[in-house]
């Protein structure tokens, strides 16, 4: 057991994404349902076309198309997090609780970290005046199968 990483049922009050578009009254169409069951699942990130891949396997008809808009939406909607990786596509990510991530810089394997709130407040200064909006923090190391590998 790694310290620090979320264990599964930590948050039994946590929706999953499907959950929480149905109770925010979301029109699901068979198009959305199909990607918010893709999004489905505990430490998440998937590119575009790997959500694309999983929701075509529930509803072949879905359009790459299809899945880009309902991303975008669902980022717009606060319901899914867009994680801007350092090399590659975009992820996505369901779970909107205050976490940060782990990614092993050889496969890319990301985890999700629940750590507390890292020491960031701006205030007043060296924040150069800007406003903080989010704080992502990324840490890099080498996930249990790439370091036997190595
Ligand atoms: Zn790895
Ligand atoms: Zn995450």
């Amino acid at each position: 057991m790694v310290p620090g990483v979320m264990q599964e049922h930590s948050q039994p009050e946590a929706l999953s994404l499907y959950d929480r578009l149905l109770a925010r009254g979301w029109r699901m169409t068979a198009q959305r349902r199909a990607v918010s069951r893709a999004l489905d699942g505990e430490h998440l990130h998937l590119t575009a076309d790997e959500v694309f891949a999983r929701a075509q396997a529930l509803l072949p008809e879905v359009s790459l198309a299809t899945i880009y808009n309902t991303l975008n939406d669902l980022v717009a909607m606060g319901e899914l997090r867009e994680i801007a990786a350092a090399r590659g596509p975009a992820r996505y990510d369901p779970n909107m609780a205050p976490h940060h991530h782990l990614m092993c810089v050889d496969c890319g394997a990301i985890r999700d970290v629940d750590l507390a709130p890292a020491d960031l407040d701006l205030r007043p200064e060296p924040g150069h005046g800007f406003e903080l909006l989010a704080v992502d923090v990324t840490l890099r190391g080498r996930c249990p199968a790439c370091a036997d590998d190595a």
